[in-house]
């Protein structure tokens, strides 16, 4: 009688303490995908900051030029500029925090950041 019963609280406990483990790493998740964010620098200067969790499609007027900026999918990426060789077009999306795009010719840099937990996390990502 005794046994059973130590047998269930043991199952209890191991129970209770996976699904703990579940629920916390579900949390971690859901907080780093809110704390990434995309900078935009203008002359060095923050110009705006956009929820990388939004869905965002806008131009920023820069260097004499233009930038259209485009977050979906937890990215960001420049879809058009009128600046010469569009190097900051090519770089793509980004959603790693401290990474970067930059239009040199327009004196724009794009951050994406972060929490520090979430750039712990993207640290250790890339070392394993
Ligand atoms: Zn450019």
């Amino acid at each position: 009688m005794f046994k059973r019963l130590d047998v269930i609280i043991i199952v209890a406990i191991m129970a209770l303490a996976l699904s703990s483990l579940a629920v916390s790493a579900v949390v971690r998740n859901m907080g780093s995908d809110k704390a990434a964010y995309a900078e935009i620098y203008i002359d060095g200067e923050l110009e705006r900051a956009v929820s990388l969790d939004e869905e965002a499609d806008f131009t920023v007027e820069a260097g004499g030029g233009y930038n259209r900026v485009v977050v979906e999918d937890g990215s960001v990426r420049i879809a058009d500029a009128d600046c010469g060789a569009k190097v900051c077009v090519h770089c793509g999306r980004q959603s790693i925090p401290g990474s970067m795009i930059a239009c040199l010719p327009h004196r724009l840099v794009i951050k994406v950041t972060g929490d520090s937990e979430k750039e712990e996390e993207s640290v250790d990502a890339i070392a394993y």
